[in-house]
């Protein structure tokens, strides 16, 4: 018996320096791959261990658990990467189902024998994993576009919404006192399911995901205090780590989105967005074809090339591989300059150049090609629209007016390839089209960079 114990610690302690290792591997795309396999060993071991459990008296359900969480989890696998954030919200929704369900049992198997303290964590692993399970559902519905975008406001919002959460709060105190009160423990979990409904009512699509990663954070957390519930070393070291990354990943997405939290929380972020597109005197762009493209590219000593969501719907990021082969052979520097937010998630454009076979030593984040722009021949905007927007620097009432961008309006001349003139994700209007020195590429990523890299190579002439 002691034996199956300390093999099962030790089991626990390998997975959870897998954890932390997959952390700090995937924190650099040349080491991300062995950080994702670190991870899945790190959890079947983490499984293993739990399965060796001497407390297991027949092993029927947990059979049937593990079908149907593979009948589930498979197809959800194999979504397109752009349904990540939805995709990535249905496994908060989940995680924290199952950490609502554990400590729910927890209670009615003890209850009234709880101590103060174990009373306490287990009020917070339900209230956060009720909360967390609905809220994540509301973002997964409101990112598949199931439910409308739209943030819905009303007069003391705010106010209900802190009430809900102050009585769940309340309850729980109760509940420490006198764990005996079971009726009670119902409306703990009632209360925070509507909660987490009426905390993304408020939301816009735009926020959705940076509200996604702190779901994260919050199924992070209630599952570390699972942890303390069930007296697991592991689960509240695995908790722990995936409720801090989620917080410091929704911190870093509302800077680069120049949001505060309690902006987005209570901001109802999005709902204007369109209006300052309309109006105004018509205005001309310039554009240019594939051919002249190919000459001014060719005759440059260094191109920035800036992608955005549309390089991701079209797929383009071979076709830019095989742009950059061309250009580089022809001596011109090529380099890639990354914003934070470009995509629909964190690491997008990074995930897609990776998947070409771009040397990652060429993608430079914003901070560090910014001041280079001046000494940039073109810079190459392929489907990215809102993060070159230089209303954010210059136009006070932009919905996006304080965000970081890209400096591309610094460089000598700027190409935008894009199918028209529609507005990106914030559904504004972008003033560098109509500059001077941009020129529209108008038509498909994949396309257009293809028709590039043919003229590049000699096709027609
Ligand atoms: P964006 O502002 O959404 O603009 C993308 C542009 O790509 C569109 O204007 C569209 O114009 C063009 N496009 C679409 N399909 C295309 C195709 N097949 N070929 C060529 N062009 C195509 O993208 P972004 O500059 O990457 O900015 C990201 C936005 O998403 C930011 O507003 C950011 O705040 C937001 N956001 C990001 C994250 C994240 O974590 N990365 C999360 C949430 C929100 P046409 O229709 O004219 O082609």
């Amino acid at each position: 018996m002691e034996l199956n114990n300390s093999i099962i610690q030790v089991v626990y302690l390998v997975a959870s320096a897998l954890f932390i290792l997959s952390l700090k591997w995937m924190s650099s795309p040349a080491t991300a791959r062995r950080g994702l396999f670190a991870g899945e060993v790190g959890m079947v071991l983490a499984i293993a261990g739990t399965l060796l459990h001497r407390g297991i008296l027949t092993y029927t359900w947990i059979a049937v658990g593990l079908v149907l969480g593979t009948i589930i989890g498979v197809p959800l696998g194999k979504v397109a990467m752009t349904a990540v954030p939805q995709r990535t919200a249905l496994s908060h929704a989940f995680g924290a189902l199952c950490v609502t369900l554990v400590g729910t049992a927890h209670y009615f198997i003890n209850a009234p024998y709880i101590s103060k303290f174990e009373m306490s964590v287990l009020s917070a692993e339900v209230i956060l994993g009720s909360l967390t399970f609905t809220g994540s559902l509301m973002a997964a519905g409101k990112l598949q576009e199931v439910l409308p975008q739209r943030p819905i406001t009303y007069k003391g919002q705010n106010f209900v919404n802190l009430g809900l959460l102050a009585v769940s709060v309340i309850i729980a105190v109760i509940l420490v006192l006198d764990p005996g009160k079971t009726n009670l423990f119902w409306f703990m979990i009632i209360i925070p399911l509507a909660f987490g409904v009426m905390m993304i009512i408020p939301i816009g699509g735009a926020d959705m995901p940076t509200v996604i990663s702190l779901l994260n954070s919050y199924a992070g957390l209630s599952a570390a205090a699972m942890g303390f519930v069930v007296d697991s070393k592991l689960l509240i070291i695995a908790g722990a780590l995936d409720g801090s990354s989620g917080m410091i990943l929704s911190v870093i997405m509302s800077k680069a989105m120049n949001r505060s939290f309690t902006n987005v929380l209570f901001g109802a972020f999005g709902q204007v967005a369109s209006s300052s597109a309309a109006g105004g005197e018509a205005k001309t762009v310039r554009s240019a074809t594939a051919e002249e493209s190919a000459g001014i590219l060719a005759a440059a000593n260094r191109v920035v090339i800036v992608p955005g969501y549309g390089m991701a719907v079209a797929q383009a990021q071979h076709k830019v591989r095989e742009m950059y082969d061309v250009l580089t052979k022809k001596g011109v520097e090529v380099l890639f300059a990354i914003h934070p937010v470009a995509g629909r998630m964190p690491g997008h454009m990074n995930v897609l150049l990776a998947e070409a076979d771009i040397p990652y030593d060429k993608l430079k984040e914003m901070d560090d090609i910014n001041g280079d722009f001046p000494q940039t021949d073109v810079a190459l905007v392929i489907g990215a629209n809102d993060v070159t927007n230089p209303a954010a620097k210059t136009d006070q009432s932009s919905p996006i007016y304080g965000m970081p961008i890209l400096d591309v309006d610094k460089a000598r001349t700027v190409m935008v390839i894009k199918r028209g003139m529609s507005p990106g994700f914030a559904g504004i209007d972008n003033p560098l089209y109509y500059e001077d020195k941009t020129l529209m590429l108008f038509g498909d990523a994949k396309g257009f960079v293809g028709d590039i890299v043919r003229e590049l190579s000699g096709g027609h002439h």
